[in-house]
């Protein structure tokens, strides 16, 4: 098994990157935004608390968030190589959550892979995406609070992330191979040199 997070502000490109990797390295996807975004248009219970949420830039409380990670974990580990995790931790209570649940597998985080990208550029970005993407947070008065919750609440991970040895940040600008070519580079070398407490 091979665990990557891909870690980044919204907009930052961790879905595009997280599906070329998918076909790469064949691990399975999984974007709790995606997951949330599907109940919601199911129109679920749960899709109807997200909503609330969603709509505001808020994050879903981590107990919430938790359980449904849990879910999909246990929905799709049958035959998988490994994860990306994509949009999960996004605050260190989730971190925690996920070493757990990985341990009681028998399994890790094996790298996080920050795409760093300046917030002038995540939000052209994201107020560009808005115009096709259908998506209620993507308007210039939501994404201006989801880049503070990310500031605040998500960007520590980044420092926790570097104090457990597997933090490896990617300048997230540039093109998308190129990017994604960092990405491999990155992820190649953590294969060869594993940390010490790996
Ligand atoms: P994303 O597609 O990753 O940008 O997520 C869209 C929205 O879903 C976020 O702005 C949050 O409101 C919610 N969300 C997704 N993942 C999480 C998470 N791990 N914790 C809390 N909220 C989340």
């Amino acid at each position: 098994m091979f665990n990557l997070v891909i870690f980044g502000g919204p907009g930052s490109g961790k879905g595009t990157q997280s599906a070329k990797l998918t076909d790469h390295y064949g691990l399975t996807h999984i974007s709790t935004g995606d997951v949330l975004r599907q109940e919601m248009k199911a129109g679920t219970e749960l899709g109807k608390i997200a909503h609330t949420y969603i709509d505001h830039g808020h994050l879903i409380p981590d107990q919430l968030m938790v359980r449904i990670l849990a879910d999909e974990i246990d929905r799709l580990k049958e035959g998988a190589n490994g994860f990306i995790f994509d949009g999960y931790p996004r605050t260190i209570n989730q971190a925690e959550a996920l070493t757990a649940m990985l341990e009681e597998r028998g399994c890790k985080v094996d790298a996080v892979v920050g795409l760093e990208v300046p917030d002038e550029e995540l939000t052209a970005r994201l107020l560009e995406r808005g115009k096709v993407s259908g998506r209620a947070d993507d308007n210039a008065e939501t994404i201006g609070e989801r880049l503070q919750v990310y500031h605040q609440t998500t960007q520590p991970l980044k420092e926790y992330y570097i104090r457990e040895g597997i933090y490896r940040a990617i300048p997230g600008t540039g093109s998308i191979d190129d990017i994604f070519n960092s990405i491999k580079a990155e992820i190649e070398a953590c294969q060869t040199h594993p940390t010490p407490n790996a």
